[in-house]
């Protein structure tokens, strides 16, 4: 058997791509444009081209491949991507012949990175939940995530916490991803900024460096057209601007409530919080640990933990996959921590 597979995570805008040896040894790690404007065959082409050039690169054929992909996936293929665009892709259409394959969704292959090898690697049952541009969960059970029957299993972003709230992207009413995915923490700022009198004197203005001690002018019209991201917030936050501060809350409230149900409903041990909001570290985790307890009467609620394999988790968990392809099916249970550290993906 060849001595290494081929790992892709394949999202919306870039794939990250790696070479991953029995041992965990990661060889290499890439990354290529994910040509979505083109089209899904383009798209698929485009990965079947990048796994090529991996493959070249280590040596000849791989013992298998894995990939992490988004929408509805099976094990077998790849079947509704609302992102990508494409429709029942078999797997096999992704690789050159007679190399094994392994798909997964994209979430759930990070949240298996994160049981075999990452923060949930003591942990049996668990919730994975990275919050990025929009929320998804990995509910993993007994160290494997679970789909559900469809394939729709962990959608926790679009759980209903507000009811008389929001619209949400999906259709649905105040879903939990339009209240506290890091981009609705943006978007939310910018238009409380934007329907604020300018007269108001505040709220802080943008134009000025959080660090600056210079207050902002009261002549200085409010800055709409500033694209504002979630780290601005939390920044913002940490600083005491009470819009950003209350954008924040309103996020913390709707995390509070999502989880407050996960947890009536599955007991985890921990909740392993990952993406670009986790980053803001304790801002977050503090005052949702706390918000969560409170609303847990009659039981301790489980511990929040940080995810340990930030954007590499999806990668790292497509090797898993790529091993169980080629018939390794615990692979990653023997890896050392340390190989898991460099070189850092691209
Ligand atoms: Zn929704």
């Amino acid at each position: 058997m060849s001595s290494f597979v081929v790992a892709l995570d394949v999202g919306g805008t870039s794939m990250k791509g790696g070479l991953v040896g029995r041992s965990g040894e990661i060889i290499l790690t890439d990354r290529r444009v994910t040509p979505r404007d083109k089209g899904p065959a383009v798209v698929v082409e485009a990965i079947r081209s990048f796994i090529d050039e991996l493959a070249v690169t280590g040596g000849g054929t791989p013992a298998g491949v894995g990939l992490a992909v988004p929408g509805l996936v099976t094990a077998d293929a790849a079947l509704y991507s609302a992102n990508i665009g494409w429709r029942d892709v078999p797997a096999a259409d992704f690789v050159p012949l007679n190399v094994p394959v392994m798909l997964g969704h994209d979430v759930r292959t990070g949240g298996l990175a994160e049981s075999v090898l990452g923060a949930g690697r003591e942990l049996s049952d668990f919730l994975f939940l990275p919050i990025g541009t929009g929320i998804a969960g990995a509910v993993i059970l007994k160290g494997e995530p679970y789909g559900g029957t469809a394939g729709w299993g962990g959608e926790i972003g679009h759980i209903p916490v507000f009811p008389n709230g929001e619209t949400c992207a999906c259709g649905q009413i105040g879903c939990l991803e339009t209240y506290a995915s890091a981009s609705a923490v943006g978007r939310r700022y910018s238009a409380r900024v934007a329907a604020t009198p300018a007269t108001s004197g505040t709220p802080t203005s943008l134009a000025t460096p959080a660090s600056s001690a210079t207050p902002a002018s009261v002549a200085s019209p409010a800055p709409l057209a500033v694209p504002v991201t979630a780290e601005q917030v939390a920044a913002l936050t940490a600083s005491g601007d009470p819009v950003a501060r209350e954008v924040w809350d309103d996020a913390v409230e709707a995390l509070s409530l999502a989880l407050a149900t996960y947890t009536l409903l599955l007991d985890p041990s921990a909740i392993v919080l990952g993406g670009g909001l986790a980053e803001a570290g304790r801002l977050l985790s503090d005052p949702l640990a706390e918000r969560l307890q409170s609303r847990l009467t009659f039981r301790e609620a489980p511990p929040l933990r940080p995810a340990v394999l930030g954007v590499r988790a999806g990668m790292l968990g497509a090797a898993l996959l790529g091993w169980r392809a080629a018939g390794v099916p615990d692979a990653g249970a023997t890896w050392p921590l340390d190989v898991l550290k460099s070189p850092r993906v691209a």
